[in-house]
C-alpha cells in the first residue's frame, strides 16, 4: 500500500508545477523594475515602471513606486508586464482532442470515454500547469462534470495553479448523449421546473455560475425552449448565481438576454447582431465572449483524419502534456470514417461564419458591451493554455486594437468570471497575477505569445520552468 502510494505520488509528480522561486525579500516582498507597465484597465502604458508585491498581493503598480528596503529586486527593463491572462472559457472535462468528445470523431475503440475522463478527474494539474505555462493565471470552466466544482474550491488562492471558477453541469436544451454510466455532465431543461431544479441542485453543489447550452434544431426551437431558459434565468438570480448561455444564434441569444445572461459564450455567427440585441446586453451589463476560433480546431481534426497525417499544433512555449501531443500526432491516430464529409460541410459554412463572428465582435464593441476573451478549451484542437493566443489574434483581426485585446484577455476574464475584485488588473490590493513579455503587445497581440516570466499569487517562475515534462 505504502509503495503504491509512493509510486502514485511520484506519477503525480511528473505533471506539478514546480515551486516558485524563493526570491521575496525577508519582508515578504518583491519589486519587479524597469519593464513598461500594461495595468490590464485600458490606461496608456507606463515606462520604466515599477510593481511592488507583499505577501502576494500588488502594493503598487506605477512609475511612482518605492522598493521596499529589503525586498527581491528583478530587472525586467525592456520588457512589458501584462496582467495574467484570462480564459473565461474552457471546459476541464474535455481533453483538447477527439478522446474528450467522441460526438466529434469516436476514438472510444482505443480510447475508452470512462477512462480518459477519469484521467481528467484525478490528474487535472496536467491541464492547470499548461494554463500557467502559457501565461493563464485565471480560468473560468463554462461546465462539465461536477467534480470540476470542487476543483475550482480547491485551487482558489493556490500560486501552483491558475485560479478557477466553475459552473459545473450544463442545462441544455437538449437531452445530449455525452453523460458517463454514473455522472452527467448535461441536465435536460425539460421544461421550467427542470430548469428551476437544476440551478437549485448546481447552487447547493458550490458551483460559480448556472449555464445554460441553448442548442437549437429543427426539433427543439428557440421558442420552444424560451420558458425553460426564462425560469432559469429567474432561478440563477434567486440563488445568487451568475447565468452564462451558450447561444450562437441571434434568437436565441436575445432570449438569453431577456433571461438576464450575466455572460455569453460564442458569438452570434448566424445573422449580424441587431440594436435590440444591443440593447439588451447593454441593460444586463452582459459580458459577450465571441469564441472565435473553436471551430477551425473541428475543421482541422476533420481535415486530419482525412489526410492522415497529424495536425499541426500551436503550442510555441512548450506547455501541453507530451502524452497528449503523442497521442494526437500517432500515426493514424484518427479514423476517416465520415470526416471527408464533415470537412465539405465545414469548409462551406466557417468562412461565412467566421466573417459575420468578426464583424458581430467589431460591433459589439464599438457599443460598448465588455468583451471577455474565451477560447472554448478542451474541444477538440483548442488546447488549455496556449490556444490563447490563436484567439486574441483573431479578435485583433476582428477589428479590435491590441490594447481593446489586452483589456478583454485581463479585467474582461475577471468581470466573466466575477473576480474583477481579486485579479484581473494590476492595481493595489490585486492578487499578483501577472506575466512578463518580451516584446510589446500593445503593438501586435502575438507578442504575448513572448511569455518570459509567470507570476501567479505572488509565485514567480521562468516560463522555462513550466514546460512540460517529457512522459
Ligand atoms: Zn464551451
Amino acid at each position: 500500500m505504502i509503495l503504491w502510494l509512493a509510486v502514485a505520488a511520484l506519477f503525480a509528480g511528473t505533471t506539478q508545477v514546480p515551486a516558485p522561486q524563493a526570491l521575496v525579500g525577508a519582508n515578504g516582498t518583491r519589486a519587479l523594475v524597469g519593464a513598461t507597465l500594461i495595468d490590464g484597465t485600458g490606461a496608456a502604458p507606463v515606462s520604466g515602471a515599477t510593481v511592488v508585491v507583499r505577501d502576494g498581493r500588488i502594493e503598487c503598480a506605477g512609475r511612482d513606486c518605492r522598493v521596499p528596503a529589503g525586498a527581491a529586486v528583478t530587472d525586467v527593463s525592456g520588457r512589458w508586464i501584462v496582467p495574467g491572462l484570462v480564459d473565461a472559457h474552457v471546459h476541464f472535462s474535455q481533453t483538447g482532442w477527439a478522446d474528450g468528445r467522441p460526438d466529434s470523431i469516436d476514438v472510444r475503440d482505443r480510447f475508452p470515454y470512462e477512462q480518459v475522463e477519469s484521467e481528467l478527474a484525478l490528474h487535472p494539474e496536467k491541464i492547470l500547469r499548461a494554463d500557467l505555462c502559457s501565461g493563464v493565471t485565471s480560468v473560468f470552466d463554462n461546465g462539465g462534470y461536477a467534480w470540476t466544482i470542487d476543483m475550482a474550491h480547491r485551487e482558489r488562492d493556490d500560486p501552483s495553479a491558475p485560479r478557477v471558477a466553475s459552473a459545473g453541469p450544463l442545462l441544455s436544451t437538449i437531452d445530449f448523449w455525452l453523460n458517463l454510466p454514473a455522472e452527467r455532465q448535461f441536465l435536460q431543461l425539460k421544461d421550467a421546473d427542470a430548469a428551476r431544479s437544476g440551478a437549485r441542485y448546481l447552487a447547493a453543489r458550490g458551483s460559480d455560475a448556472i449555464k445554460v447550452w441553448f442548442i437549437v434544431t429543427p426539433e427543439q426551437t428557440a421558442e420552444a425552449s424560451t420558458p425553460a431558459v426564462l425560469a432559469a434565468g429567474e432561478e440563477a438570480k434567486r440563488v445568487g448565481r451568475p447565468l452564462i448561455v451558450h447561444a450562437t444564434g441571434l434568437d436565441e441569444a436575445k432570449v438569453a438576454l431577456k433571461a438576464g445572461a450575466h455572460l455569453l459564450v460564442h458569438s452570434v455567427w448566424d445573422v449580424p447582431v441587431d440594436d435590440e440585441f444591443l440593447s439588451l446586453a447593454k441593460a444586463n451589463g452582459t459580458i459577450y465572449c465571441p469564441t472565435l476560433t473553436v471551430i477551425h480546431g473541428y475543421l482541422r481534426l476533420n481535415q486530419a483524419a482525412v489526410s492522415g497525417k497529424p495536425p499541426v499544433l500551436d503550442d510555441p512555449n512548450g506547455c501541453v502534456d507530451r502524452a497528449l501531443v503523442e497521442r494526437i500526432e500517432a500515426p493514424g491516430a484518427l479514423p476517416a470514417g465520415k470526416a471527408a464529409d464533415t470537412v465539405q460541410r465545414l469548409e462551406k459554412v466557417v468562412p461565412g461564419m467566421t466573417s459575420t463572428m468578426a464583424a458581430n465582435l467589431k460591433r459589439v464593441a464599438d457599443a460598448g458591451i465588455p468583451i471577455a476573451m474565451g477560447t472554448d478549451a478542451g474541444n477538440p484542437l483548442t488546447l488549455h493554455g496556449p490556444s490563447v493566443y490563436a484567439e486574441m489574434e483573431a479578435m485583433q483581426a476582428a477589428g479590435l486594437t491590441p490594447m481593446q485585446v489586452i483589456v478583454a484577455s485581463t479585467r474582461g476574464g475577471s468581470l466573466a468570471m466575477g473576480v474583477e475584485a481579486v485579479t484581473g488588473t494590476l492595481e493595489k490590493g490585486k492578487s499578483a497575477d501577472l506575466i512578463v513579455v518580451g516584446a510589446d503587445p500593445t503593438k501586435d497581440v502575438a507578442n504575448l505569445r513572448k511569455v518570459l516570466l509567470v507570476m501567479r499569487a505572488g509565485g514567480l517562475r521562468p516560463q522555462s520552468e513550466l514546460r512540460a515534462p517529457s512522459p
